[in-house]
């Protein structure tokens, strides 16, 4: 069987050639030494991320980052970047969602096991949490791209027999447990998991911090260096993805003295770290050499925030490859060959026949109908307009916000039939995200014979994938300005899916009005009082969907394929990790 070497992607055969090494028990094979040496040589990026979305089967995730984290290293792997991932093996993952017939979410552990998937790395590093070493140690999964580029990503684990039973938990839970327990976890991650990477003999050149828990890595580098804090600065990338201040990890310097006290002395974190609380945020940014937010609108807030630092925007994307479904792949592949490692020929989208591009949505539509069919009492319609919404059940994602006014949203059921698609789990200490799938529910009851509604259980990768390609419309009403950037709508674009949206993060850089989708609300540009821009949203809600959207659906098939085929070429084309990896390799990592 042919390979490709994973430094250059050339087809290689490894009967034939003679450029072979082993590592960690597995076999490498390189078309020439040059590309062997710089396989083995070549200094990594380490990108650290507490939450990473590498398949449906690895449950450390929770929702957007987690997801970008797993885009990010599918695409440095497609372009064979020299990079290594850290994260934590979460047992436990973050949570199995089942939803009782009245709504109310019941918690469930999504425990996995990495033996069967991952392979054990024999070194063991230790850190000092408290009074107590703490043993960690990491498995190993190669990221493979058909490009033949390989990123391994690092899960490390503390359940290890020498450990304290309160230690053995620490790598347990996504996001679960007190204070304490995050912060445990952040040392963890942090400052293990550099000592991971060197135990392992990975030479590394940049650490790319995805958001703040990971930002004690900052400190390690300080220990390694005599406390050179230039030095640190030029190796670190940070990457913030929150949006306002009240959003960042911050800890008392009592405890961070108790937990950290013995690793490293708490007067020269001050520095860094803030003077009153330890704010991650803060000593990531100050020990970096090149900060970022996520989309333009964030970089704008997160400079008022930090008064002083130069943050870049490098605004996200998504994996193209993965979150584009079967059928618009075989369109893609026969009209546009190479897109799947050049998005940017997605602008090419009009070779595709209008005719291809609906009946390939229908396809997608119909496995989620199906799916909805099966898995719920409702059966509903493919032939009917259908809008979805899936993220995160939270306050600010306003997730009700479309039955705001329940007279204006049956009347827009009057002539035609409408059909809502929700999903999304709520963190299971997050009260006003349980009841938003309650309420959601007892919509569903009130409007059943005007409305067809379901709530799906268990948003995950797979059900997002099935979700961001099957529906007509992509409906995202975020409270400005916190969704920093929010990535699910670039994959239903991706996939002809249209967007609805308010206008916040990168949805400010991706709409074009009736040409890529529609806006919700004016632009946060506009100077409004808070209460007339909740109002104006809603008018613009069913404004919309009742003289644009609606008619347009069913009454100007060639228009709305239009407006498909401009959500490929004018928004997949640009919001993908390939362009997003490519702007920081040349910005942020070559520097
Ligand atoms: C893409 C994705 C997200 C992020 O969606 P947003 O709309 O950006 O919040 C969250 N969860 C899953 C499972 C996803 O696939």
């Amino acid at each position: 069987m042919l390979m490709r070497d994973p430094v250059n992607g050339e087809p290689v055969d490894p009967e034939k050639t003679e450029f072979k090494t082993e590592i960690r028990g597995k076999e490498y094979f390189f078309c020439s030494q040059d590309c062997m040496n710089h396989f083995l040589e070549a200094p990594k990026i380490a990108y650290f991320s507490m939450e990473v979305g590498i398949r449906n089967d690895i449950p450390t995730y929770s929702g957007g980052l987690g997801v970008l984290a797993g885009d990010t290293i599918r695409s440095s792997a497609d372009l064979r970047l020299p990079m290594v991932a850290v994260t934590l093996v979460s047992r436990k993952g973050y949570l199995k969602q089942k939803i009782s017939e009245n709504g109310e979410q019941i918690d469930l552990p999504d425990e996995w096991k990495p033996e069967e998937l991952l392979e054990l790395m024999p070194q063991m590093v230790k850190v000092k949490i408290g009074k107590r070493d703490v043993r960690i140690r990491s498995w190993l999964y190669d990221y493979k791209s058909q490009t033949g580029g390989v990123v391994p990503l690092l899960f490390l684990d503390t359940d290890i027999e020498e450990n304290h039973p309160e230690d053995q938990a620490i790598t347990d839970h996504l996001y679960g447990g007190d204070e304490r327990y995050r912060f445990k976890q952040e040392i963890v991650l942090g400052i293990g998991g550099t000592r991971i990477l060197d135990a392992l003999n990975f030479s590394i050149r940049k650490y790319h911090m995805n958001e703040g828990h990971s930002s004690l890595l900052t400190l390690e580098l300080l220990r390694k260096n005599g406390l050179d804090a230039e030095t640190v600065n030029r190796h670190c990338i940070f990457t913030t993805h929150t949006p306002i201040e009240a959003a960042f990890d911050k800890f008392s310097y009592d405890m961070v003295n108790e937990f950290l006290g013995q690793e490293f002395p708490i007067e020269e974190l001050k520095k860094y770290g803030g003077k009153d609380k330890l704010n991650m945020t803060l000593l990531a940014l100050n020990l970096s050499r090149y900060e970022n937010g996520v989309t333009k609108a964030h970089m704008e807030h997160s400079k008022k925030l930090f008064p002083g630092h130069h943050i870049h925007a490098v605004t996200n994307g998504v994996h193209s490859y993965t979150w584009t479904c079967q059928y618009f792949k075989e369109l893609f592949d026969r009209y546009i060959p190479g897109w799947a490692n050049e998005p940017e020929l997605l602008v090419r989208v009009d070779e595709v026949p209008d005719e291809e591009i609906w009946r390939g949505h229908l396809k997608a539509k119909k496995i989620l109908m199906d799916f909805i069919n099966e898995q719920t009492t409702v059966q509903m319609d493919i032939s009917a307009l259908t809008l979805g919404f899936a993220r995160r059940a939270t306050g600010y994602k306003r997730t009700t916000l479309i039955f705001s006014d329940l007279e204006r949203l049956k009347d827009l059921a009057k002539k035609r039939p409408l059909q809502l698609v929700f999903a999304g789990k709520a963190h299971p200490r997050d009260i006003t995200g349980k009841q938003v799938i309650k309420q959601i529910y007892k919509y569903r009851e009130q409007l059943k014979d005007q409305i067809k509604i379901v709530y799906l259980e268990n948003y995950d990768m797979d059900l997002a994938a099935k979700l961001i390609s099957g529906v007509d419309v992509w409906l995202n009403t975020p409270l400005p300005p916190l969704e920093a950037s929010g990535t699910s709508g670039m994959k239903a674009a991706h996939n002809g899916v249209i967007n609805f949206s308010i206008l916040d993060g990168w949805w400010l850089e991706g709409c074009i009005e009736g040409t890529t989708g529609w806006a919700i609300g004016p632009s946060p540009k506009e100077s409004i009082q808070e209460a007339e821009r909740r109002k104006l949203e809603l008018e613009d809600l069913y404004n919309k969907t009742k003289y644009i959207i609606i008619p347009k659906f069913y009454r100007e098939r060639d228009e709305w394929i239009k407006m498909m085929k401009n959500s490929i070429g004018k928004i997949a084309y640009y919001f993908n990790t390939e362009r997003m990896m490519r702007r920081y390799i040349t910005e942020a990592y070559l520097t």
